[in-house]
């Protein structure tokens, strides 16, 4: 099994989608194995964003991302990297696919709802920015032998 990490960003708190957002994870069968809110300061924004430091929209990604806090969320599943990056639909929500969280709920490249790891390694460090060990739980979820076949579950 994979975990990533996912924020649900400040545009989503803020229209009070966040429970709406956390609902298309729960359902696809994501088990949660850690949940907190965070008010992102400049220090963590620069480090989370480090890979657009030298883009012109830089500075506007800090200032809305710490507008309100966020809800970080670090998801277990098969393939949880890829199937949480797919399942939020690509970046700008306009393009973003019906049945996506972007592509339902959103109509910006900014304000579009949701953050999520792009590979395992990212997955790893962004977990570990977000999260002390004693905040992330090890349990089984009842239901694994009807989410997954015996193969995929071991
Ligand atoms: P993603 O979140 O889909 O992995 P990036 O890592 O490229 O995308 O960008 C991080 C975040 O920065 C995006 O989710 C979005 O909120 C914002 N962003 C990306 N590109 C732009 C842009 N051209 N203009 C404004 N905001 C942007």
């Amino acid at each position: 099994m994979e975990r990533t990490l996912i924020l649900i960003k400040p545009d989503a708190i803020a229209r009070g989608l966040a429970g709406r957002v956390l609902s298309y994870f729960e359902a696809k069968g994501l088990k949660i194995a850690g949940i907190k809110m965070v008010q992102l300061d400049e220090a963590l924004l620069k480090e989370h964003y480090a890979h657009l430091a030298d883009k012109p929209f830089f500075p506007d990604i800090c200032e809305f991302m710490g507008r309100l806090p966020v809800i970080a969320l670090c998801l277990e599943g098969l393939e949880a990297v890829e199937v949480c990056r797919r399942l939020c639909g690509v970046t700008n929500s306009r393009q973003a696919a019906p049945g996506t969280i972007r592509g339902d709920l959103g109509l910006s490249m900014q304000a579009n709802l949701v953050h999520a790891s792009d590979s395992v390694e990212t997955a790893r460090v962004e977990i570990a920015r977000f999260f002390r060990e004693d905040e992330l739980f090890d349990y089984q979820p009842p239901l694994l032998a009807y989410q997954y076949a015996r193969d995929e579950r071991e």
